[in-house]
């Protein structure tokens, strides 16, 4: 067992997507980084949420896309090839190998540390792992990007049961006959497409009355319908009440709160996550363990003295998402690096030291069929924010010459949140197959504060899906409103 110690300018604590991200900002201005990682440098992301999960649901997308075009339908003749799915997943996911990113940090000269870190007190995280112990001191800055695992019900039966989390849902090597999938989020959504489409009986259980409930309400709708006709058995107002699994190799059974019973060879739980947060030496500066960090703009953790810790993508529990995080990551680290040179920060909204997007145009997908993605303000959070607003909606596939060419029979809706009052876009969301890509156009119109006026000049190609945004822009001026 070995004893270190070194001084660094920065320490990062966790090597995700926004751990890497925050190291790579900080090396480029001109400080010394040291990164410390329990598991796999490119986190949760790389290896049991976004990339494999996006890498079994494409080939199910692709499927379902070629089923609406008449022609190319007809070409399909066998069902989904499972292994070859699972195969390309590997592939994306590196077969859980990071040594690519361990180059990488090391091509650009950031110190990675193995092991499990923790805070020992102002500005010092200790590394503890099989070789020994770490101890790191920074001089200007601890950055926290310990993100976030499953958060799972306490409910009778459940250490038995051995319930999926994400991380077996996107790392399993079989296709379970009949999977029970309880949460309607994300999580929820995406992986009851994925394991639908790969030949599994998927039973969707929601609590609530529609799934995905933080986008408008109608992109549930339509997302529920989706997996309905795939085959997925949706049961909202209903979750688990207990579950067994008597026989260690055999099925779990689930009794619901509505007093019926299900088997079910598998059960996801897709409810929700909780911040990394609960062993890493937080009492030590003060703070509570287990607890989501509150951050400033800049990324500080507020309720810290002298500014040094700061806390960049799941952990501060602003957005739970991988590209919000990295854009926290990009100011966090460009912060620092302002605060240690001693030069000025521009931390007005929008600045480049500010990360005002994530108060006003957060965007977010979810690869379903069809696709949901929405960016800025629903409806309802606008009102609920105090806006005067006017909502227009558009039915893609009625409206759209390129949303028709791009499937026979196309199903979608777009939804414009306007302020009255600015004539700026508070919101926008689209829900139909190849929004997804769509989402940009309306993050640049929501972040950039584009006006209405303007919008008619961004002119959309003919015929492609975008021209959904002339069909907003026209409702809105038909509705009288300019
Ligand atoms: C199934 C699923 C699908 C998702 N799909 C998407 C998507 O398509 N797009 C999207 O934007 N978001 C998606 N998300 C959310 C996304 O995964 C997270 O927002 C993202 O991973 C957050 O990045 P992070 O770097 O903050 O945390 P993580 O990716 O969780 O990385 C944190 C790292 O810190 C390490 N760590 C933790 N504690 C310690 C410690 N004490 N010492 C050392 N190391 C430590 C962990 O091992 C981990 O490597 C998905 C989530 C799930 C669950």
């Amino acid at each position: 067992m070995t004893q270190q110690a070194h001084t660094v300018d920065v320490v990062v604590l966790g090597a995700g997507p926004v751990g890497e991200n925050v190291a790579d900002r900080a090396r480029a201005a001109g400080l010394t980084v040291a990164i410390v990682e329990r598991e796999l440098i490119g986190g949760e992301c790389s290896y049991w949420a976004c990339v494999p999960s996006k890498a079994l649901l494409r080939p199910v997308l692709a499927l379902d896309d070629a089923r609406r075009v008449a022609g190319a339908r007809e070409a399909l003749s066998s069902p989904i090839d499972a292994a070859a799915v699972f195969g390309r997943r590997n592939h994306y996911v590196g077969d859980w190998d990071d040594s690519g990113q361990v180059d990488w940090l090391s091509a650009i000269g950031v110190t990675l540390v193995r092991g499990h870190g923790r805070l020992d007190g102002p500005k010092r995280v200790v590394v503890t792992s099989s070789e020994g112990e770490v101890t790191l001191t920074a001089r200007h800055a601890v950055v926290v990007c310990t993100g976030t695992r499953a958060a799972l019900p306490d409910l009778p039966g459940m250490a038995e049961a051995r319930p999926w989390t994400n991380r077996e849902a996107t790392e399993a090597i079989s296709v379970p006959k009949r999977l029970a999938v309880v949460g309607a989020g994300g999580v929820g959504v995406e992986m009851a497409t994925a394991w639908q489409g790969l030949g599994s009986a998927v039973t969707l259980l929601v609590r609530g009355s529609g799934l995905l409930p933080r986008m408008e309400p109608f992109v549930g709708e339509y997302v529920a319908r989706g997996l309905a006709d795939a085959g997925v058995d949706v049961r909202t107002g209903v979750s688990v009440a207990r579950l067994a699994r008597p026989d260690a190799s055999g099925p779990v059974r689930l009794e619901l709160t509505d007093g019926s019973a299900l088997d079910v060879d598998e059960i996801l739980f897709a409810t929700g996550r909780t911040p990394l947060t609960d062993d890493i030496g937080l009492q030590t500066v003060g703070l509570r363990p287990g607890d989501w960090l509150e951050v400033d703009d800049t990324c500080r953790v507020r309720a810290v003295e002298d500014g040094w810790l700061y806390a960049c993508g799941d952990a501060n529990h602003r957005a739970l998402l991988t590209h919000e995080g990295k854009y926290q990551a990009r100011i966090a680290g460009d912060a620092i690096g302002a605060r240690a040179a001693g030069t000025p920060l521009d931390t007005a909204p929008w600045g480049k030291h500010a990360a005002t997007a994530d108060h006003h145009a957060v965007p977010q997908v979810f690869f379903t069929d069809p696709e949901a993605a929405a960016v800025g303000l629903s409806a309802a959070e606008a009102e609920q924010a105090g806006h005067r607003i006017q909502v227009v909606d558009v039915e893609i596939g009625e409206a759209v010459m390129g949303a028709k060419l791009h499937a026979d029979g196309y199903r979608g809706r777009a939804r414009m949140v306007v302020d009255t009052d600015s004539e700026l876009l508070l919101g926008v969301t689209f829900v139909g197959p190849g929004v997804a890509d769509l989402l940009h156009s309306a993050t640049v119109a929501v972040a950039g504060q584009v006006p209405i006026s303007r919008l008619w000049h961004a002119v959309p190609c003919f015929p492609t899906i975008s021209e959904v945004w002339l069909r907003l822009l026209e409702a809105y001026r038909d509705s009288g409103s300019a």
